[in-house]
């Protein structure tokens, strides 16, 4: 594990250099911006440049589905740096990226739990962790309305057909409206589709971090309405 800072505190440069969040090189200045979000990743240019807007995509159950970034580059290290390295302290630093694209008829975020038997090989729940630090940035309360799975399999190397659907449980009684489900990356969307039956009709979509665009079949090419328009949401996605 990198000894990475991540606090909020404004370094000094040349005091304290920093490191890039995704590969650990030393960059010279903390980055003010990421193609236009409203974050201040501290990234190297090869990662800054890895980085790709997601489009908004609805699946098949019609389950509105928003993401800061495709799942690949420097954007799928940070994933992996919060899920496997936990690093918990880089979800506020990805929940940042996330907040642009809150739509306005959220209420309150559900955090899509990890399964258990990962939640307690990695020692992170990072749905949890972006769904609360999300909550802080947005101004929305974060709930732990549903309860996971002890074991779910693996998204690499599975196709949509042969996965099996998630089982989520509820832990107390769904919002009637405005669940904003939360997730790190969105894959195939059969999770997502599982934990929204489960939180019943109120649901109003989705947003994670990451998207993998390359397995969508059915994609918009225009982001969601943002909950704070004009503050530096990412640029229009481009066609995938
Ligand atoms: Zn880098």
């Amino acid at each position: 594990m990198l000894g990475v800072s991540v606090d909020h505190v404004t370094p000094n440069p040349y005091r304290d250099p920093m490191l890039c969040l995704a590969c650990g090189v030393c960059v010279s200045n903390r980055k003010t911006s990421v193609q236009d979000a409203t974050v201040s990743f501290a990234l190297c240019k090869k990662c800054d440049h890895s980085l790709r807007p997601a489009p908004v995509r609805r699946l098949e159950s019609g389950l509105r589905v928003g993401a800061s970034f495709a799942h690949e580059g420097a954007a799928k290290r940070l994933v992996h740096r919060l899920k496997y390295d936990a690093v918990a302290g880089l979800a506020r630093e990805l929940a940042e990226a996330m907040a642009p694209l809150v739509p306005p008829d959220a209420l309150v975020l559900v955090p899509v739990p990890r399964a258990i038997v990962r939640r307690v090989r990695y020692g992170v729940d990072q749905s949890v962790l972006l769904a609360k630090e999300l909550g802080r940035i947005v101004g929305l309360p974060s709930v732990r309305l549903l309860r996971s799975p002890v074991w779910r399999p693996p998204h690499a190397g599975h196709g949509r057909n042969s996965r099996r659907a998630q089982r989520f449980r509820l832990l107390s009684e769904a919002a009637a409206g405005g669940i904003l489900l939360i997730d790190d990356v969105v894959t195939t969307g059969t999770t997502l589709e599982s934990a929204a039956a489960a939180a019943g009709g109120g649901v109003v979509g989705s947003l994670a971090f990451t998207m993998s665009i390359s397995v969508t079949t059915e994609a918009a090419a225009s982001r969601a309405p943002s909950r704070s328009a004009g503050s530096g949401a990412p640029k229009p996605a481009p066609p995938v």
